[in-house]
């Protein structure tokens, strides 16, 4: 699989206190007529919600972590799936003692605030289908 883009416009913003990260950049696509993008973030929420992939098991773990944490990257895209525009992100999250842990980003994180960049990118967007080896929805 292989697209190639132009470079569209670069959106700066910020999500502000008690939005959802994944409902918040979601919501920012779908507005915006958003079909393939890259994305990037930081900033802080007042707790994570992430899952880890259990490669043998084909299903997703569920962590939660009800804490004040800083969101030391975060990064993701959009894309299809259904026809519709699909967020995959991950995020890196750090504690108050420099701990750092994090995942593939779920509903959950409540944003204390986040500063947002989304790369437009201009071309035909990559569409998810499901893949039986990995049991994930992966670009064709
Ligand atoms: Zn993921």
């Amino acid at each position: 699989m292989h697209h190639s883009f132009t470079p569209g416009p670069v959106h700066l913003f910020r999500l502000g206190a008690g939005t959802d990260i994944a409902e918040g950049l979601l919501d920012f696509a779908t507005t915006n007529g958003i079909e393939a993008a890259w994305v990037s973030y930081l900033g802080a929420v007042r707790r994570a919600a992430f899952r880890y992939y259990d490669q043998e098991g084909l299903e997703y773990h569920d962590l939660v972590v009800d804490e004040h944490l800083e969101v030391l990257t975060g990064v993701g895209n959009i894309s299809l799936l259904d026809g519709k525009p699909f967020l995959h992100s991950h995020a890196v999250f750090g504690d108050s003692t420099g701990k750092a842990f994090g995942g593939h980003i779920a509903v959950g994180c409540e944003v204390f605030s986040l500063e947002v960049r989304i790369e437009v990118l201009d071309g035909d967007a990559p569409q998810r289908a499901f893949d039986g080896t990995t049991g994930l929805s992966l670009w064709k």
